[in-house]
């Protein structure tokens, strides 16, 4: 029986799921107005482990993750400070301001990130979504729920822009702790300063109405505008999955204020319960702080290929530590979840036709995952299996069954070896430079004392027609 840890009760919590052998979960998936970075890449993979835990405990999971690609609002600061002290912020749009900068349509912008986006989830083994939905495709779901919010009394217009009244849903703050009474000026401040025209500045816009030279916008009972960002995702949720459904993931700096609104209007607008379990993933740091584009201090996933690694090494150092905690990212420590990796590797691809598992360790393995998924025990009681007396065969069968939750793809161990086998080595590929800058200054005898040099280390050379050069291990 999977125990997790519940953010809405602060508590770890016997799962009970709606449906006896079904689960439902919705993701905050990705704002697709540049390449995601390895942070937000280990949100999504610990959503993708609770996925294969449910999974492997026999559960279905109907599982949605939603892409942004309405840009939802960032608050710049231009630097300035204005006589309150506070920096003067100005709205902006990431997915149009990419658009003008790369001379595309947001629509291409959108589409071309969204596409890497998959590829580098295809690449950490991350499964698929069942269901991709886009905001810029749900805006009439949207609108109804603001229809509604507006009708019951929980929303006002003003001038062409719809706020949450947070003061009349009573529950507000039962997730993040943030009531109003407990809501300072601070936690105020988050909220776009320059929406001067609200009841209160806990307020949070539902649809805004769009200015003349905006891009992306859409008709509505209020005229022409655009969807605030919370209400995509109570939009998208529920029309897949319901008014309550079971889990909601997202990284911690969701909590506030992005699920506590995404509850309030849920919530005010079905009259039942949103989500019956939040799970938040701690953050991605480096240097000890927090990964993320602002800070310029990110990582893509094309940024570890570029460096020799691969992808699947992440999946693995995020193995290492509990999902809830920090993790601070070092390359000395993907370079060791690299090693465990290819070793993990070698050995279950010595191992063939596999039979009977080791019942022992595959009890243990199960209680660590749904210990609060601890998934660093289970990838400890990987190695004590590694390390064990059992028949190679019997490792094999459980290695194999712990992979569905781990991701690690060792069903394919022997290919990802090959291809580090074929790949070219450092020394040879300084030599080939080498040589092509020789051949370039036409000193062509010296040229050819380095093609002997590489072939005596057991390499072959070949000077294509394109002006080119391919190496090839010799066999
Ligand atoms: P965003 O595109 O900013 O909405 O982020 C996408 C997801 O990544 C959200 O669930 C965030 O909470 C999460 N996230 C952002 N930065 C980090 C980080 N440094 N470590 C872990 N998760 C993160
Ligand atoms: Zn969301």
């Amino acid at each position: 029986m999977l125990r997790i840890y519940n953010t809405l009760s602060r508590k770890i919590e016997e799962f009970k799921p709606i449906d006896k052998d079904k689960v439902s979960i919705y993701t905050c998936g990705p704002t697709v107005y540049r390449e995601v970075h390895i942070g937000n890449f280990r949100t999504y993979i610990t959503s993708d482990l609770l996925r294969r835990v449910l999974m492997y405990n026999g559960y279905r999971v109907l599982y949605i993750k939603n892409i942004t690609d309405v840009g939802h609002m960032r608050n710049i600061g231009t630097g300035h400070h204005g006589s309150t002290g506070s920096p003067q912020v100005e709205q902006i749009d990431p997915i149009i301001e990419e658009a003008i900068k790369m001379e595309k349509t947001p629509e291409e912008i959108a589409d071309h990130f969204t596409k890497i986006y998959l590829e580098d989830e295809k690449k950490l083994n991350i499964l698929p979504a069942t269901v991709y939905p886009k905001a810029s495709e749900n805006i009439k779901e949207m609108i109804e729920i603001i229809k509604v919010l507006l009708k019951k009394g929980f929303a006002y217009e003003v001038d062409g822009t719809v706020y949450f009244d947070v003061k009349k849903f009573k529950n507000y703050g039962k997730l993040s702790g943030n009531t109003l009474s407990k809501m300072d000026n601070l936690l105020k401040a988050v909220r776009v300063s320059l929406e001067t025209d609200k009841k209160d500045s806990a307020d949070f816009a539902l649809w805004k109405k769009a200015e003349k030279e905006r891009l992306m916008k859409w008709d509505s009972p209020w005229g022409l505008g655009f969807p605030g960002w919370h209400i995509e995702c109570s939009a998208m949720s529920i029309k897949y999955l319901g008014d309550t459904f079971d889990i909601h993931t997202g990284g911690e700096d969701l909590i506030f204020p992005h699920h506590e609104d995404e509850i309030a209007q849920s919530e005010a607008a079905t009259g039942s319960k949103f989500v019956n379990y939040w799970v938040h993933a701690g953050h991605l740091l480096v240097n000890e702080e927090k990964m993320s584009r602002s800070k310029r201090n990110i990582y893509t996933i094309s940024d570890l290929e570029k460096k020799g690694f691969d992808p699947l090494s992440f999946r693995y150092l995020t193995l290492t530590i509990h999902y809830r905690s920090k993790m601070n990212f070092t390359f000395k420590a993907l370079k060791g979840a690299q090693t465990a990796l290819n070793h993990l590797r070698e050995i279950v691809s010595t191992y063939d036709t596999p039979k009977i598992g080791c019942a022992e360790y595959e009890e243990k393995f199960l209680n660590a995952i749904n210990d609060d998924l601890n998934i660093p025990q289970a990838l400890s009681i990987v190695w004590d299996l590694v390390k064990s007396d059992y028949p190679m065969r019997a490792k094999a069968e459980s290695l194999f069954k712990f992979d569905k939750v781990l991701g690690l793809d060792l069903e394919n161990a022997k290919n990802y070896i090959k291809k580090e086998e074929e790949k070219i080595p450092e020394n040879i590929q300084k030599l080939v430079e080498e040589r092509n800058e020789l051949r370039k200054k036409k000193r062509y005898h010296l040229a050819d004392q380095v093609r002997h040099k590489i072939k005596k280390l057991g390499y072959e050379i070949q000077d294509n027609e394109d002006g080119t050069t391919s190496v090839e291990r010799i066999k």
